[in-house]
């Protein structure tokens, strides 16, 4: 009877189910952990969903086995060996050696090989996996079990003697650098090993390692080998066990290695993880011109275009895929080079897709035409490829649209790429009519940079803390042979990266592709002098701190500084100035949020003080202003001068004439405003920061002010110094303003409403919410919106109409949150002002924490920048206690949040948990958001 596919699949994963259940039965009765999971021969022990305990790597390794790929057999020792080995002094669990070494035993039966034997050896490799990938981070190392009997095996094996000595050679030099800690440590050190080599290739007149003879191969591991001996004081070693466990401390002690670290604070991944090792047998794709080794995406991950996209070496081992040292060559090539392994690989590329229902980037080797599959995961991918991969996978029916806004598909801040600039065309255009393109790699990582150049990734890092990152000074393209993962601090620092060498995987793509930066790799015009500190491409010579700009949409680097230009979607939405059908990506970008925005159920709105603001905003999908800062529309023209006399004003009425002033500035932005919201709600916040804040400090400037509003120098420079507060974020501000000044928000608040019934006469509906800033305690607000209500009825009355509005508060003190109960008997809404209440619940000042913030952050006391991201467990708590105490005295109490806080997509989702109704953000944040919250909705 034939039964059908889903049903072998059920009975298939039923008796996997079963199977597992039974030896984790067995090894829960023995009180036996189990520390080791076999892959091999079809069937695993492990499956995709253990990453957890397996790794990412390890846990594919056993899926792909399971669904019937060609995996050479190994085993993966779990992360919890790795938090075992930290937590116990670098020692290993006592049942961990019989487990190796029954899963050791399993492997060879499958390879049918023996680890050892001198006449049939079996060579395993052992690479590190996390749960997450890091790419480069960790350590690896290939060949393990060669020594000089089975260096001889493998010869005879194989009958192959220059492959043989090739694989010894690469195994004691990794060994070397990764176990025996021969690795250069600094930019100026150079790595012993390619020193040997450099040094006998320059003596024999030849460039590639390929041109190495079996001779010149065999003096290398004789030089390798002394080499060891020299810095060590011990003999390379001979026993295959030792060389295993070696590299499994290696992998493991590679866990806590400062790139390591830094990687995982950037991503904010705990360090109690662990990294899992994968002991794997090895294949080779060295072996001679039908093998070869390569590495591949389903789909473009930088365009996000649907092809096959990757690249391989003939006759190479992995690592030289990887390390760009040699150029590759492109995946479709391998059509035309083994046209029966292209077709099996572009097949399972189909199942890949199929079965994890992602793209997939793959690793694999051909040793003497076989395919094997050394490795699959889901894609990293640029912002653009995420929203094209998603919006493609929901046509095509692989995926929901819902899966199509997943966080792990799309990190919100990713579409921050499809927003930035892009070169100005025209700029673009005179710069290489000048000839200034100096050449064109591989556009690894899209979006345009102009920076200075550096050369070392410390130097760029130090040039931008000295310059600062908004500064355009301050950007660095970080110019590079190759990177390697000692480099991830600069690539961070760095506006954009070039390298010379590598192809669409190397580590440079990888990484910038993962941090959004602009990248060009492969650019092999370029001749970088490290030495000299210059690059040079055919005349032209550019040295350190020169312009340069490179475009990673098409791969061209020109030099100087080329002008940049919004992005198409800023061009679509913003400037109007591209039609939406002319624009894919804009069109994949509206389909995405359309999408989003049906199933998130927080709102969004924006910070926004200007109309201009407040237009873009709405483009970018803002339903209203969370907050409008009114202090900001003081400083504009000459209304700051009013500003002053209103502060230095000795009288009640003296304050009022100049407040009468400002009154007709203020109606008009307002109305402005409201025109450009159309309807939707603006809260607008009365005057905020303390009043010295207004006033000019220096002589001169009390001079020039003095002779304006006819008030005499030293009268200004008395009330200046009369102003002066020790520590004015905590002083006369906020709500403390328009208590001690009630004229100040009785004009605000006439402006306001005059602009309101103004504008709603025009036939266009308003909807404000003025809100007070800084309240503690409850006769604070009251008094205020006694002012606000007054105001109202007043101008009403004047207007002949009334507009309906809200008065509310700010919640930024922990008073507030403590005391909501309180103040929701006077407030209709609330608006947490995160910045403020993470200042005084942490005490930490908003202006001052600059300076310790990343000594907390680099030595992990803090696991985020309580300023970006809402600190849960203080601030948080604080915000959940003010969200119960405020709707348990009004059950409809409207609450959001207005903090910088509302565009961080983690702090959104904290949000979202809460029970806030809207979050509120920059404009350009406002997408982000509107994602963030979409996830929020969707997370279980
Ligand atoms: C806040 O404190 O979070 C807030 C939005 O107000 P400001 O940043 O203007 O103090
Ligand atoms: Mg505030």
């Amino acid at each position: 009877m034939r039964v059908p596919e889903h049903t072998r699949v059920c009975l298939f994963i039923a008796e996997r189910f079963i199977r597992l259940t039974i030896e984790n039965a067995i090894h829960k009765l023995l009180r036996m952990a189990k520390y080791v999971y076999f892959f091999g021969g079809g069937k695993a022990e492990g499956r995709a969903d253990m990453k957890n305990l397996l790794g990412g790597k390890g846990a594919n390794l056993a899926e792909m086995t399971n669904i019937g790929l060609p995996v050479p057999a190994g085993f993966t020792i779990t992360t919890e060996v790795c938090t075992y080995y930290y937590a116990n002094d670098h020692k290993y669990p006592p049942e961990l050696k019989e487990q190796v070494s029954d899963a050791l035993k399993k492997t060879e039966e499958v390879m049918g090989a023996r680890f050892g034997d001198s006449r049939n050896p079996l060579l395993v490799s052992c690479r590190s996996g996390a749960r997450v990938s890091m790419p480069g981070m960790m350590d690896t190392v290939l060949n393990i079990g060669l020594n000089e009997a089975t260096l001889r095996g493998l010869i005879e094996k194989t009958g192959n003697e220059r492959f043989g000595w090739d694989s010894y050679r690469r195994f004691v030099q990794m060994y070397g650098d990764v176990v025996l800690g021969m690795k250069s440590q600094s930019k100026t050190e150079i790595d012993p090993f390619e020193h040997i080599m450099d040094e006998l290739k320059r003596s024999k007149g030849i460039e590639l390692d390929t041109a190495l003879t079996t001779d010149d191969l065999k003096e290398l591991v004789r030089r390798f080998k002394k080499a060891v001996k020299e810095r060590t004081g011990k003999d390379f070693p001979e026993n295959v066990q030792d060389q295993m466990w070696g590299a499994i401390s290696a992998v493991f002690g590679s866990w806590m290695n400062e790139r390591a670290i830094v990687y995982r604070r950037q991503y904010n991944f705990p360090h109690d993880w662990g990294t899992a090792a994968n002991i794997c047998s090895m294949v080779f794709g060295n072996m001679g011109d039908d093998c070869c080794t390569g590495v591949a995406f389903t789909r473009d991950p930088a365009t996000g275009d649907k092809v096959f996209y990757g690249e391989y070496l003939i006759n190479a081992q992995g690592e030289d895929v990887v390390a760009g040292i040699r150029t590759p060559k492109k995946i479709a090539e391998l059509q035309k080079d083994m046209p029966p392994v292209y077709k099996q690989l572009d097949e399972i590329r189909t199942i890949l897709e199929k079965h994890y229902r992602d793209v997939q980037d793959i690793e694999f080797t051909v040793q003497k035409n076989k395919l094997w599959m050394l490795q699959t995961r889901n894609g990293k991918r640029t912002g653009f490829a995420a929203v094209q991969f998603a919006v493609d996978m929901v046509h095509e029916g692989l995926i929901t649209q819902e899966e199509a806004l997943s966080g792990s598909r799309i990190p919100p801040d990713d579409l921050n790429q499809l927003l930035q600039p892009v070169f100005d065309p025209q700029a673009k255009r005179k710069a290489i009519g000048e000839g200034m393109q100096l050449a064109t790699g591989i556009n690894a990582g899209p979006g345009a940079a102009t920076g200075r150049i550096k050369f070392h990734a410390e130097d760029a890092e130090a040039w931008v803390d000295k310059h600062g990152n908004g500064n355009p000074e301050g950007r660095v393209i970080l110019c590079r042979r190759e990177t390697s993962p000692e480099d991830i601090r600069g690539m961070q620092a760095a506006a954009g990266i070039l390298t010379a060498f590598g192809g669409a995987s190397s580590h440079a793509a990888l990484v910038s592709r993962q941090m959004g930066k602009v990248c060009i790799v492969g650019c092999s015009a370029l001749q970088i002098d490290y030495a000299k500190s210059t690059m040079t491409v055919g005349g032209k010579v550019l040295r350190d701190g020169d312009w340069i700009s490179i475009d990673g949409f098409t791969g061209e680097v020109i030099a100087g500084e080329v002008a940049t230009r919004p992005s198409e979607v800023v061009q679509v939405l913003i400037d109007k100035t591209l039609k939406s059908e002319q624009s894919r990506v804009y069109q994949q970008f509206a389909k995405l949020m359309k999408w989003a925005d049906a199933v998130r159920k927080l709102r969004v709105r924006t910070n926004a003080d200007k109309p201009k603001e407040a237009a873009e905003a709405v483009a970018f999908g803002a339903e209203g202003i969370g907050l409008c800062r009114t202090e900001h529309m003081f400083f504009e023209g000459n209304r700051i001068d009013a500003m002053r006399e209103m502060i230095l004003a000795t009288t009640v009425e003296a304050r009022k004439k100049a407040l009468d002033k400002l009154l007709p500035y203020q109606r008009g932005d307002f109305e402005e405003i409201f025109k450009a919201m159309a309807g939707r709600p603006v809260t607008i916040r009365t005057l905020d920061p303390p009043l010295h804040e207004f006033l000019p400090h220096q002589a001169e400037q009390q001079e020039e002010l003095s002779a304006k509003i006819s008030v005499p120098a030293a009268d200004i420079a008395r009330r200046v110094q009369e102003l002066h507060e020790a520590n004015p974020m905590l002083g006369h501000r906020g709500c403390r303003l328009g208590i001690t000044f009630p004229e100040i928000t009785q004009m605000q608040c006439r402006a306001i409403f005059e602009a309101a019934c103004n504008v709603q006469k025009a036939g266009i509906p308003v909807e404000p919410e003025i809100m007070i800033p800084l309240v503690g305690f409850l006769p604070e607000l009251k008094a205020q919106s006694k002012i606000v209500h007054d105001t109202a009825k007043e101008v009403f009355a004047e207007k002949g109409t009334a507009v309906t509005y809200l008065v509310g508060t700010m919640i930024e003190l922990p008073r507030a949150c403590v005391a909501a109960d309180q103040i929701a008997r006077e407030a209709q809404f609330f608006s947490f002002g995160t910045n403020d209440l993470t200042q005084t619940t942490l005490g930490m000042s908003r202006d001052d924490y600059g300076s310790f913030i990343r000594h907390y952050l680099e030595n992990d006391l803090i696991a985020k920048d309580p300023f970006q991201s809402i600190d849960i467990d203080g601030v948080g708590e604080l915000m959940k206690l003010g969200v119960a105490r405020g709707r348990g005295e009004r059950q409809d109490l409207k609450i959001g949040i207005c903090g910088e806080h509302g565009g961080d997509p983690d702090s959104v989702k904290f949000c979202h948990k809460i029970g806030l109704n809207y979050v509120s953000c920059s404009p350009f944040r406002v997408p982000i958001a509107r994602l963030a919250a979409a996830q929020a909705a969707l997370e279980k």
